[in-house]
């Protein structure tokens, strides 16, 4: 069962060059929850290898602009593009029915059943294979984190214990692997410990949401495969996120810390942070962190098989460096003072943002954290 998460928006408060504002992708098998839908996240989606899915469930962390105000387009192309049987959920703190009461004149009328489900912290969802359990941010408004927390697995079935004990192959085995006392012909009673390994562990993931440094998210996030945590502002800027009820970077890195994860995901910056700043701040407190860029993906799976690890464009097509996006880049590589040119190799190969070889360090530098340098960057 593949889980993973497309970073699909990783600013704060609004849209740059090279970031959207927040919006995640949580997939789990055939499943797709999105977490919040900030200004632009149908549009990151599309510009994804995942597309625009007919999303069935959509979480809200809390209502400032930078984390909902994508939704009423997306409802609307769901509606444009002729989604009527499929249902659709969204869920969020307490305010959520009043929102949807003030968006409802720019709705108008959906052609699918749209359900709000408003939830306090504390509240869980039970999904069968996992549940997904809420809790309490420090952010001022009602703000809720969300964490996916598979259950224990069963363990593996040890096929020469079952010989030993004369269980038949088929049916009598399936049952004994999914948990069921079994009752052999003979009239012997096997239970499933008699065949089956130690549990194993399910997975976490744990997305945070806006918040200031806080002892709950410790908690909520205990041993979590992977904790997405905001990290604003850096260590000059602690002041202001003591006042905005934000997190530094270092922050972030101690309640990771706390909360022994295996992986810290910083998002939600700031827009004068490119990220490597902030990871360095971070790093120094805990070692595992990471700071993903829009189209990133994280892969978390089950714990024998390794670590999450961060897969760089893992969900950004190859020809997604068009022209307007070129510009964009030599925009920023200008006002570092560095010039530049477009070329692509071939008529149908990617465009390539060239740099004179004496400033090819100082350009890397410039847009390291915003884009993939090796792909973008190339000696004349
Ligand atoms: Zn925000
Ligand atoms: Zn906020």
């Amino acid at each position: 069962m593949d889980l993973d998460l497309v970073f699909l928006g990783t600013s704060a408060s609004m849209p740059t060059a090279m970031r959207a504002p927040a919006a995640f992708l949580l997939r789990r098998g055939g499943e797709r929850l999105l977490f919040d839908c900030a200004e632009g996240t149908q549009r990151q989606l599309q510009r994804s290898t995942v597309g625009l899915p007919d999303l069935e469930e959509i979480f809200l962390t809390h209502f400032h602009g930078d984390h909902f105000l994508g939704l009423p387009g997306m409802l609307k192309t769901f509606a444009l593009r002729g989604r009527d049987g499929v249902p659709l959920t969204v869920y969020g703190p307490a305010g959520l029915r009043e929102l949807f009461r003030q968006l409802k004149p720019f709705l108008g009328r959906l052609p699918y059943p749209l359900t709000t489900v408003e939830l306090e912290a504390g509240e869980e969802l039970e999904r069968g294979e996992y549940r997904i359990e809420t809790f309490a941010l420090e952010h001022g408004a009602a703000a809720l984190g969300y964490a996916l927390v598979e259950h224990e697995r069963p363990g593996r079935f040890d096929v020469d214990a079952a010989d030993g004990l004369g269980v038949p192959p088929g049916r009598e085995r399936g049952m004994l692997q999914s948990g069921e006392v079994v009752t052999l012909p003979d009239g012997r009673v096997i239970t499933p410990d008699a065949v089956l390994g130690p549990a194993r562990a399910g997975r976490k993931v744990v997305l945070a949401g806006d918040t200031a440094p806080s002892d709950v998210v410790a908690q909520a996030a205990h041993k979590a495969d992977l904790l997405v945590h905001e990290a604003t502002f850096g260590a000059s800027e602690a002041e202001r996120a003591r006042e905005t009820l934000h997190s530094t970077a270092a922050e972030a890195a101690e309640v990771a810390k706390r909360a022994e994860v295996r992986l810290l995901a910083l998002t939600h910056l700031s827009t004068r942070y490119f990220g490597s700043e902030l990871a360095e701040e971070a790093r120094a407190v805990f070692a595992d962190t990471v700071v993903p860029r829009d189209f990133d993906v994280i892969e978390v799976p089950f714990p024998e098989r390794g670590a999450p690890a961060l897969v760089k464009a893992g969900a950004r097509p190859v020809s997604s460096v068009d022209a307007a996006e070129a510009e964009e880049l030599r925009e920023l590589l200008r006002s570092a003072g560095i010039d530049s040119e477009v070329g692509a190799e071939g008529e149908n190969d990617p465009l390539t943002v060239l740099v004179a070889e004496d400033s090819l360090e100082a350009a890397q530098e410039a847009i390291e954290a915003l884009t993939e340098p090796d792909d973008l960057l190339a000696e004349p």
